[in-house]
């Protein structure tokens, strides 16, 4: 069994993909061109925005939005406790301080009172300007974007949605990546809708953001690449990567979305009585980047990981550490007790296999090794 079995759905859509890819080798044009402007307008026009625009991955789609917003020295960025280390990277990478706010136990996702806890205690101080707020779509689920963006209001933050786990989510049918000021998402292989290799966008509704992050992800090009008005970077999707997305992106829109939704309610059936399973509020529809479920203690869990071993099932811990724990933020000074609901998913989260092909009787061998664990 695998964890995410990449190669089923190759295997599936493998002539429509050789011929995709071999029409770009024909073509002679292996970067930017018709594969990539085709995808952004299809991605822009799949999630309801304006603008998608693409680029190298999910960490550079982050970065180029804080550039083009001019996050910088002594700006402050809330950032959830409970995620991928990217999102809390990009905003020291751009001279910022991340701020770290704890999740809701139940979604895994920012805590909006927490938010506001946060934001008022930086303001306390005095010493950072309020900028920006990075929710994330953690396993897929959209975060709850009706408080953050009162919040947000509230305190004049700019809102920047990570949406590179949560492609394909919605939220009372307003998609994901389409929340807060800008969004961004990774094709990152094992994403929701992955590439074969690295990959980004960035989607937005606004004309200037737009054309400030075209800017910056050509060398801060100005009338053309070899006119540079602003130090930009190189970060581009392959046109190969676009073409090979093309393709996915009808598989993922057809039936992909509702194949891991299947898979969600045949595991939720098997171990709603059993373990903690996710939990998916009213309203609200998951891409399923991960299958999490939760267990009463660290050992319990381990314990649990080493039986599905033994069974050749895969399965991951997603994450083993927060992100006020990471020796890389080390001089920010947190303060463990203000993370402790991150600080315990950390030891009893589990995410199970979990992907469109993944078969019933998988997920019901899944489940059985997992009930006769919990009931010795
Ligand atoms: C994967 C991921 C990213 C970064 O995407 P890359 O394409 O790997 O750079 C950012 N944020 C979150 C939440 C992610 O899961």
């Amino acid at each position: 069994m695998q964890f995410r079995d990449l190669k089923a759905q190759y295997t599936q859509y493998k002539s429509a993909i050789d011929d995709s890819i071999q029409n770009v080798l024909n073509s002679g044009q292996y970067i930017g061109g018709k594969s990539v402007n085709e995808l952004e307008k299809e991605l822009a026009e799949y999630v309801g925005v304006k603008h998608c625009i693409t680029c190298a991955n999910g960490t550079d789609a982050l970065s180029l939005v804080l550039m083009a917003w001019d996050v910088k020295e002594g700006d402050a960025v809330f950032v959830p406790d409970f995620t991928f280390f990217s999102t809390g990277e990009v905003v020291s990478f751009n001279g910022a301080t991340p701020v770290f706010v704890d999740v809701d136990e139940k979604t895994f996702n920012i805590d909006p009172e927490k938010l506001t806890e946060s934001i008022n205690k930086v303001k306390q101080e005095g010493s950072l300007n309020l900028k920006v707020v990075i929710p994330v779509d953690l396993f897929g689920l959209p975060a709850n974007y009706d408080e953050i963006e009162k919040i947000a209001q509230k305190y004049d933050l700019l809102v920047l949605e990570d949406g590179a786990q949560g492609f394909g989510g919605n939220i009372n049918g307003k998609m994901a990546c389409s929340f807060g000021d800008a969004a961004t998402t990774s094709f990152f292989p094992a994403k929701p809708l992955g590439c074969y290799g690295d990959g980004g966008a960035i989607f937005t509704d606004s004309d200037e953001t737009a054309e400030l992050l075209r800017s910056y992800k050509v060398h801060g090009k100005g009338n053309n690449k070899y006119d540079n008005v602003r130090i930009g970077v190189n970060s581009r999707l392959d046109t190969l990567q676009a073409a090979i997305l093309q393709v996915k992106l009808k598989a993922f829109i057809e039936h992909e979305l509702d194949g891991v939704n299947s898979a969600y309610q045949i595991y939720n059936e098997k171990l709603q009585n059993i373990v903690e399973t996710p939990f998916i509020p009213e309203g609200y529809y998951s891409s399923f980047a991960q299958y999490t479920i939760k267990l009463e203690s660290k050992e319990q869990r381990d314990a649990l990981q080493a039986k599905l071993k033994e069974n050749d099932i895969p399965s991951m811990i997603y994450y083993t550490k927060p992100m006020h724990r990471q020796q890389a933020f080390t001089d920010l000074l947190f303060e463990d007790g203000d993370f402790a609901v991150t600080n315990k998913l950390c030891d009893i989260v589990l995410s199970l296999p979990m992907h469109p092909y993944l078969k019933e009787e998988e997920v019901t061998k899944v489940c059985d090794v997992i009930q006769k664990f919990m009931s010795v």
